[in-house]
C-alpha cells in the first residue's frame, strides 16, 4: 500500500503547460506562481565565485547567512530579530513542513483559500486541518471572530494549535492591515497558538508598505520567507524562518533534529550567495523596488481587463495573483455542463489556451467557481531594462502586458459568447 497524495496542484499545471506548447499550441501562462523577474547579476556573481564550497554548513544555516537574515528582517519587520531565531533550508517549503512536523497532537488551521501545500503538509506530518472558510465580500481574510470559533473547536481536541496565515496572499494578492493584524493577535494570544506566518511575497508588497503579524504577537509567531519570489530565485530553494521570540529549546531542538534528519542543510553555495541578497546593498534594494512598481502596474492593468472580461476580482496589493470569479456566467456555464472551477479551467485551457488553477487546490468549494491568475506572463528581464531607463510608464504597461491582455480578453470574448448562445 501507498500513500495517497498526488502532485502538487500549482507544479503539474506548470507541466501540463509546458506540454501543451511543446505540441505548438500557444498557452497564457497565468497557472504557475513564478517570478518572470531574472536573478540579479550581483546575486548570479557571487554564486560564481562560491561554486567551490563543497562543506556541509550547519544544519541551521551558515551564521554569517543567519546574521545577514537577522539584520534585514529586523529592518524591514521593525522588531529586533537574532540570529538565533533563523532557520535557512532548501526552499520555504521545507521550513513549513520542519516547523509543523516539530509539533505533536497538533492542529492544523487554514484558510480558504491559501496556497495549495499548507493542508497536504498537514496531512502528511498526521496532523488535523481544519479549514477557516472566507468569502469574496471579506476579502478572503479571516476575521477575529472566524478564527475565534475554529481555535475554541479546535483546542478540544488538540494540545498545539498552528495557525496558517500568508500576506501577501497567494491566490487572492491581497494583505493584512495592522488593525487587522492586531485584532488576530488577541485571540491567537487567548488561545497560546502559534502563527505560521508565510510572508514570502512580503518585499513584493506594491506599495512597500509590509506589516508582519509578528510585530503584534513575536512570541507566538513563526515567520517564513526565502528567495522564491522578491529575488526571482525559486529553483536556488533557499529559505528562511524566523522562530518566536524566546522559543524553548525544545522546539529549536526538535526542528534541528527533522532538518538534520532529512536535509542536511541547504546547498553551501547558495547559501553564500544569499548573503549578497540580505545585505541591503543598493543595487538588491533598486531591483525589488522595480519588480514592485512593474507588478503593481502589471497587476492592476490586468484586474481592469479581468474585470472587463464580465468577471469578478479584488484589485491585488501584493505578489503576483489574482482570484477571479466565475460566478456571474454561472448559469451559461452550467448550460454547457461545467459546473465546477476544475471543469470551467480544464475547458479554457483546451479551448483558449489560458491555464488557471481552480479554486480546489485552495481549498474553496469548486462550486465557487474561482480560479487563481499568476500575473507573471511576461519578460521580466526586458521589463526591468525598460525601467531601468526612466520612469514606468502606462505605454510600458500595455506593451510588456500585451499577451496577458490578450489572453484574457480572448478569455472575456469565450465567455460572452457562451452567455450570448445560452
Ligand atoms: N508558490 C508557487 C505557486 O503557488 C509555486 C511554487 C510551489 O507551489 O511550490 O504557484
Amino acid at each position: 500500500m501507498y500513500r495517497q497524495i498526488s502532485p502538487s496542484s500549482t507544479l503539474l499545471l506548470n507541466e501540463q503547460s509546458a506540454a501543451i506548447e511543446k505540441n505548438g499550441r500557444q498557452v497564457f501562462r497565468f497557472g504557475f506562481g513564478q517570478s518572470p523577474f531574472p536573478i540579479s547579476d550581483v546575486l548570479k556573481t557571487a554564486l560564481i565565485e562560491h561554486a567551490y564550497r563543497k562543506e556541509y554548513t550547519q544544519v541551521q544555516g551558515l551564521q554569517a547567512l543567519r546574521n545577514k537574515v537577522a539584520e534585514y528582517h529586523s529592518v524591514f519587520e521593525k522588531r529586533k530579530i537574532n540570529e538565533d531565531q533563523i532557520f535557512v533550508a532548501p526552499g520555504s517549503k521545507s521550513l513549513l513542513y520542519t516547523i509543523m512536523c516539530a509539533y505533536t497532537d497538533a492542529a492544523v488551521l487554514i484558510p480558504a483559500p491559501a496556497w495549495v501545500s499548507y493542508a497536504p503538509q498537514a496531512e502528511l506530518i498526521g496532523h488535523a486541518t481544519l479549514m477557516m472558510q472566507t468569502s469574496f465580500a471579506q476579502r478572503y481574510r479571516i476575521t477575529p471572530d472566524i478564527l475565534e470559533r475554529s481555535l475554541s473547536e479546535a483546542a478540544k481536541n488538540y494540545q498545539s494549535l498552528l495557525v496558517i496565515l500568508n500576506s501577501p496572499g497567494n491566490p487572492d494578492g491581497l494583505c493584512y492591515t495592522a488593525k487587522e493584524l492586531q485584532a488576530l493577535a488577541v485571540v491567537l494570544e487567548k488561545y497560546q497558538a502559534k502563527v505560521i506566518s508565510d510572508e514570502i511575497y512580503a518585499p513584493l508588497q506594491h506599495d512597500n508598505q509590509h506589516v508582519s503579524i509578528a510585530r503584534y504577537y513575536p512570541k507566538g509567531t513563526f515567520v517564513t520567507s526565502g528567495l522564491s519570489k522578491w529575488a526571482g530565485a525559486g529553483g536556488w530553494r533557499l529559505g528562511i524562518a524566523i522562530l518566536p521570540e524566546d522559543c524553548d529549546s525544545q522546539l529549536k531542538d526538535a526542528m534541528l533534529g527533522i532538518a538534520s534528519e532529512t536535509y542536511s542543510c541547504a546547498s553551501s553555495p547558495i547559501q553564500y550567495a544569499a548573503i549578497t541578497a540580505y545585505s541591503n546593498n543598493v543595487t538588491m534594494s533598486l531591483y525589488v523596488q522595480h519588480q514592485r512598481t512593474i507588478l503593481k502596474a502589471v497587476g492592476l492593468y490586468i484586474h481592469k481587463a479581468v474585470i472587463d472580461a464580465g468577471l469578478h476580482a479584488h484589485a491585488p496589493e501584493g505578489g503576483f495573483y489574482l482570484l477571479l470569479d466565475f460566478t456571474a456566467y454561472r448559469q451559461s456555464l452550467k448550460a454547457i455542463g461545467l459546473n465546477t472551477d476544475s471543469e470551467i479551467c480544464n475547458k479554457v485551457l483546451e479551448d483558449v489556451g489560458v491555464a488557471l488553477l481552480p479554486g480546489i487546490s485552495f481549498g474553496l468549494s469548486p462550486k465557487a467557481l474561482c480560479a487563481r491568475l499568476a500575473y507573471v506572463d511576461f519578460d521580466g528581464t526586458l521589463a526591468l531594462e525598460d525601467i531601468s531607463e526612466g520612469e514606468w510608464s502606462e505605454t510600458l504597461t500595455i506593451k510588456h502586458a500585451q499577451k496577458m491582455l490578450l489572453g484574457i480578453e480572448n478569455l472575456g470574448r469565450y465567455l460572452k459568447q457562451i452567455d450570448q448562445d445560452n
